[in-house]
């Protein structure tokens, strides 16, 4: 019945993701789900078109916290957690593809294009400095159906900021991704996967749920294409989150890794596709 259903489920999603467990707010995650809208439906505050460039002054840090969502509905702040997210709840064999650092014109667009060319959507993690020279791939991530997340400004360890640097970071990317994009980064992952305690607060202030990742194919040591492709394949499961990047250095092995694994784990029956959040 229902309700057993829906207790599996949410029994399922615990298990998913033992850090959502930890802060005991697994609704506020949407299931992962490929077949959504690229964004979430909850209407953009701006008129009209989509406002690019420095046309439209950004509200970035004076938007609410939760400004979507029936007028009537009790807020819902972005939950503060104490870990981040390692994967991703969902059902059946989906797996989230992320690429940090970019983006890059010298590999960025390859990677666009293979995602494109196999219908699949991924998660930019962009870096603030990288992303304001780019700001027409970001653009693209976003009108492609990608989800576009905030990586710092700079790339700095956050455990050696203190809090006024770690939000001036997180605040100067989050407004360059904004005025790209047409909506504030709802994803915040840490340089290195170093977290800490001020990176968790201020980034549920700016909205962003912490996402880490499940596999790291440690693209950047460069350890050949091969390799690459053989650990996103062994680590390929259920709910998995893979690490590649963009960018920081020679990608040219992860351009070519992802042009084989991906339509290797499409045929081993993986979907791929990107995190939901529910707006309230
Ligand atoms: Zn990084």
């Amino acid at each position: 019945m229902k309700t057993d259903q829906l207790l599996t489920r949410r029994g399922a999603l615990l298990a998913g993701a033992a850090a959502v467990a930890a802060a005991g707010t697994a609704g506020v995650l949407g299931a992962v789900t490929g077949t959504g809208p690229a964004r979430p439906a909850a209407p953009a505050p701006a008129p009209g078109p989509r406002a690019r460039g420095a046309l439209r002054p950004s509200a970035y840090r004076l938007r609410p916290l939760t400004g979507y969502g029936p007028p009537a509905a009790a807020p819902v702040r972005t939950p503060v957690r104490q870990a981040p997210l390692l994967e991703m709840p969902g059902r059946g064999r989906t797996m989230v593809l992320t690429f940090d650092d970019g983006p890059d014109p010298r590999y960025t667009p390859d990677i666009l294009d293979t995602l494109a060319e196999y219908r699949v959507r991924a998660m930019f993690f962009v870096c603030g400095e990288m992303a304001v020279e780019n700001r027409e791939l970001l653009a693209r991530m976003a009108d492609d159906g990608h989800v576009v997340g905030n990586h710092t400004w700079s790339h700095p360890l956050l455990t050696r900021l203190g809090r006024r640097e770690i939000r001036a970071e997180m605040e100067r990317t989050g407004e360059v991704i904004d005025r790209a994009v047409g909506e504030p980064p709802r994803w915040f992952r840490a340089p290195y996967g170093a977290w800490n305690r001020a990176a968790f607060q201020l980034g549920a202030e700016l909205g962003m749920e912490p996402l880490a990742w499940t596999v790291d194919t440690l693209d950047w040591t460069t350890p050949g294409a091969g390799t690459i492709v053989e650990r996103v394949e062994d680590g390929a499961a259920p709910g998995v989150v893979v690490l590649s990047h963009d960018a920081g250095g020679d990608r040219s092995q992860s351009v070519r890794a992802l042009r084989s694994y991906l339509p290797s784990l499409l045929d081993s029956g993986y979907h791929l596709t990107v995190p939901g959040r529910r707006p309230a």
